[in-house]
């Protein structure tokens, strides 16, 4: 990594590098560790930034009633980073705020570099209020959302001149907690030295600032009131937002300051985009999907498999399209050693001991209202009696709620409630602490993919894209991604939006596909089976991966400042070596 090469500073509150920590909750985190992962295989000059959290999220422990509690998930920095000589000061909250520096290297598949930047306040010259801003994800009240994002925002830009970046071409601002950052580079780059920024200034910030959005709801926006603002990040910031049409009224809404300084804004899938042109009407909103990074996601078995057959893949995804050749004898083979992994995998977890000839359904995502997590669960007579006609069903859940998501938590009561009742026919294993290492052994040992968000509030989803990467197809409601990757018995099958607004007729349209159409082509035509099976590599996975976003952001967003050599003297270069 050369510091004096145009870069992209990918900012992101969350960034999952090491699937063990929890400095990450979920989708956002770990598709900012996938656009680094992806960055790094490429040799793309891009550095991640994000805040340390000492307690990380949180350990997820449920009890025998399916009662979530909370734990902290305390790891030691020292021992998977390497701690930077360099410090910075931030302005929170009238007091300077020492920000020490951690760096993560991750690695691509030729052996090139992307540093992630972790920032942390533990330190001893910081009162106690600042030395907790970096303890926890997502924890804390208004205040504390704002002093991290502060964090996040002017710490960024320093750390990153700390560091001696010289050519920070373009900040990329991963959902709107960094947006902060802008009033740093409307310092940075202003040219009048006296009064407030100007709207000159600005535009000189736009041509810097990317911006993705990843809420297709406006009560998922940071927005914080002006007092609050004021008091945090200084009367002269909140005037300069002010002069600059940054605010509205009284109130700060992050969401509108990164739409506003960017030069270029997306929603992270197609559908997303028109929800969100419809929420954001003044503004271009762009729409690049979300992809998964293919060597994280692939399983063992797969990766065995496509490095037999298509040697090149990890390096050129797209590689992956000719899948659609591999015999189903093999696909079957793969699947088969994923599934074994993932029984063994719950088996040390929860001693329970899952039957690997049984037909087995993946749902892990968040625990919220909308993504209706237990809606299979909704009529457990009829679900039974498709279960006894073939052979039986095995369940695997996971997931965490937000600690103050009670809808969210009550469902979890309701998916383990529901598992005493139902034993039987119907197995049900709800496995807890969902991480990175969880997803990868769900996404590949289950069988079909289930995906019930109520449309259209899932901005994309990714987890059903890992599941493509090994052969596994979906079952989804037409909603975020699943709409471009939806092929019907070719990928998966599909719910669709208007079905899927009401809870009865998406489960009554689930346990029809269920019984006439994926049940009987697993018992009984597995032939039929597999070849979807391998549909969905072939077509999604050769998509839907981060290598295909990384491109997109790169040619569609990303500016880099121009190198000083005469370009003719590489392309001679180039061409006699
Ligand atoms: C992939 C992943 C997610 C995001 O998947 P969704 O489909 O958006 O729910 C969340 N958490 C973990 C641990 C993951 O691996």
């Amino acid at each position: 990594m050369n510091m004096t090469e145009p870069t992209v500073a990918y900012v992101s509150m969350e960034i999952a590098v090491f699937p063990g920590v929890a400095t990450y909750s979920g989708g956002l985190g770990v598709l900012a560790g996938d656009v680094v992962r992806a960055a790094a295989d490429a040799g793309y000059p891009m550095a991640g930034v994000t805040l340390l959290y000492r307690e990380g999220y949180f350990r997820q422990r449920l009890d025998a009633s399916g009662t979530q509690h909370e734990e902290p998930q305390s790891w030691r920095p020292d021992l998977v980073l390497e701690a930077l000589p360099q410090t910075v000061t931030v302005p929170i909250s009238g007091r300077p705020v020492a920000v020490a520096i951690w760096c993560y290297p991750v690695i691509g598949v030729d052996g090139d570099r992307v540093p992630v930047y972790f920032l942390d306040t533990d330190r001893p010259e910081n009162d106690d209020d600042a030395r907790g801003l970096t303890r926890a994800l997502y924890g804390g009240d208004a205040r504390y959302r704002l002093e991290q994002e502060t964090l996040l925002g002017l710490g960024t830009v320093a750390v990153l001149q700390a560091l001696g970046y010289g050519r920070v071409g373009t900040y990329h601002m991963n959902e709107g907690h960094s947006a902060l950052l802008v009033l740093a580079l409307l310092d940075q780059l202003r040219t009048t030295e006296h009064g407030l920024p100007t709207p000159d200034d600005l535009a000189r910030v736009r041509e810097r600032c990317v911006f993705t959005t990843h809420t297709p709801v406006p009560a998922g926006h940071d927005r914080f009131g002006l007092d609050l603002a004021n008091d945090v990040l200084g009367t002269e910031h909140v005037a300069t937002l002010r002069a600059l049409g940054l605010v509205d009224h009284d109130v700060l809404n992050l969401t509108h300051l990164a739409l506003r300084a960017s030069h270029f804004t997306n929603a992270v899938a197609m559908k997303h985009g028109e929800v969100s042109r419809a929420m954001f009407p003044d503004g271009t909103i762009h729409a690049i999907t979300n992809g998964v990074h293919a060597g994280t996601w692939t399983s063992q078995p797969f990766k065995a498999l496509f490095d037999r057959h298509l040697p090149g893949w990890r390096r050129d995804n797209w590689q992956l399209r000719q899948a659609i050749g591999i015999p189903l004898d093999e696909i079957a083979a793969a699947h088969a050693g994923a599934k074994l992994a993932l029984v063994d995998r719950v088996a040390h977890a929860t001693g329970k001991l899952l039957d690997p000839n049984r037909f087995t359904i993946g749902v892990a995502r968040r625990l919220t209202a909308y993504k209706r997590n237990d809606l299979i669960l909704r009529d457990t007579d009829r679900l039974a009696a498709i279960a006894k006609r073939f052979g039986g069903i095995q369940l695997v859940f996971s997931g965490k709620a937000h600690p103050r998501d009670w809808d969210g938590k009550a469902m979890i009561q309701h998916i383990v409630g529901t598992a005493h009742a139902l034993a039987g026919d119907v197995e049900v294993v709800y496995v807890e602490n969902y991480d990175m290492l969880w997803g990868a052994a769900l996404t590949s040992g289950a069988d079909l993919w289930l995906n019930t968000p109520r449309p259209p509030n899932e901005a994309s989803g990714t987890s059903g894209m890992k599941a493509a990467l090994n052969g596994v197809p979906s079952l989804s409601v037409m909603d975020g991604w699943w709409i471009e990757g939806a092929l019907e018995g070719v990928t998966g099958w599909s719910i669709d939006a208007e079905t899927g607004a009401d809870d009865e007729r998406t489960a009554d349209a689930l346990y029809t596909l269920l019984e006439s159409t994926i049940l009987p082509a697993y018992a009984h035509d597995r032939g039929t089976y597999l070849t979807t099976m391998r549909g969905a590599i072939a077509f999604n996975a050769s998509h839907f991966n981060a290598q295909r976003m990384l491109a997109q952001y790169a040619i569609e967003a990303y500016v880099l400042p121009t190198t000083t050599a005469a370009p003719r003297e590489n392309v001679k270069e180039l061409l006699a070596g």
